[in-house]
């Protein structure tokens, strides 16, 4: 979330019920090139910032309604998507009543009158730990996407799968939908390898990820690395049928790609073992590691009968699908 705009600005929500400091408040944020909202007291302040995230609330002590300590408590007991600077304005300056005001959950007070100059360091000091939350936020999510991410071929790695599947898996039983695994493993991998180089071989994964990326509902299913040349497709909202289909798309286009390295081309083919169901009822225990092992079986099926081939089968009947030589579905 970027919290301040263009200029370096922030939104800034400000309490204060006397109108002629409020109006000097907000003129003073405003020539700082903040975007100011002002109310005149805690309980407007707390319904706005319940609509909408303020980083910065700048908050009067004495209020009517709801005064800056409630309002400083009510924000700091609200689940926020960022931290929430908050700056108590007070003319109660003893020792005990400071204290009162960081407890509440102030990070900051400052006297009143207030001082405008001081005003507006105490709001760049503020800015500079929000920009360093932000920094640490993305730093975060730079580290959790990762975390979550092959670095070959930058789709998801196994550890995703070990995550996301199982939500998947309690989704699609929870709302009685379908939902299908395609595994695929490249054919001979160890052939491109062993006669073009490893690192034709990694080009390779690249571009057979980047093919079925392209092939794929990008706002669905999703596709992560299971392992070496092994990939896995997560296709929701779809049953071994319609996943064989797919499957089968997919085979056809890989098998017809042209790679090419060192000037010199070929073409690569893969095999692939679906698992999955149309709709399962709670009752049934559908665990990862048994849709991955249908699948896997079928892959295995799909590599004793010659490679570059389709299998399916449901996880919780017993049928299997496959293609014939004129490439239809039957049963087995
Ligand atoms: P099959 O048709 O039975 O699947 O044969 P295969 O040769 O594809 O299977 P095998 O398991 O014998 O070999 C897989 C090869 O994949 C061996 C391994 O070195 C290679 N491999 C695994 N990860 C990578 C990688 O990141 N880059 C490259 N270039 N090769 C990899
Ligand atoms: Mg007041
Ligand atoms: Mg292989
Ligand atoms: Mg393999």
């Amino acid at each position: 979330m970027n919290i301040n705009d263009a200029n370096g600005g922030f939104p800034i929500l400000v309490a204060e019920d006397d109108p002629v400091a409020r109006k000097i408040l907000k003129r003073t944020l405003i020539t700082e090139g903040h975007e100011v909202v002002s109310v005149e007291n805690g309980r407007k302040a707390f319904d706005l910032f319940k609509e909408r995230f303020f980083p910065i609330i700048l908050t009067d002590w004495m209020m009517p309604e709801m005064n800056g300590l409630e309002l400083c408590r009510a924000v700091r007991n609200h689940q926020t998507s960022g931290y929430v600077f908050v700056i108590i304005l007070t003319s109660k300056d003893s020792k005990k009543d400071i204290v009162t005001g960081l407890t509440a959950g102030a990070d900051d007070y400052v006297n009143k009158p207030f001082n405008p100059p001081e005003l507006k360091a105490r709001i760049k000091t503020c800015m500079r730990i929000l920009e360093l939350e932000r920094s640490l936020k993305k730093a975060n999510e730079n580290i959790r996407i990762l975390s979550i991410t092959d670095p070959l071929t930058k789709c998801y790695n196994r550890g995703y799968i070990m995550d996301r599947l199982p939500q998947e898996i309690n989704r699609a039983i929870r709302y009685e939908r379908a939902l299908s695994l395609v595994l695929c493993d490249i054919d001979h991998f160890k052939k491109v390898n062993d006669t073009y180089g490893h690192q034709a071989g990694d080009k390779v994964l690249i571009e057979f990820v980047y093919s079925i990326k392209q092939s794929i509902r990008q706002e669905l299913d999703w596709i992560a690395r299971y392992g070496g040349e092994e990939f896995l497709i997560v296709l929701p909202e779809t049953g071994p049928e319609g996943a064989l289909i797919m499957a089968e798309r997919l085979r056809n286009t890989i098998s017809k790609n042209k790679f090419i390295v060192h000037e010199k081309a070929f073409h690569i083919t893969s095999s692939f073992g679906i698992s999955g169901f149309d709709s399962a009822s709670s009752d049934e225990i559908i665990s990862s590691e048994v849709l991955i092992n249908v699948a896997d079986q079928h892959l295995y099926q799909c590599k004793l009968e010659g490679r570059n081939r389709v299998k399916a089968g449901f996880v919780n009947k017993d049928i299997s699908l496959t293609f014939n030589d004129k490439r239809s579905i039957t049963d087995e």
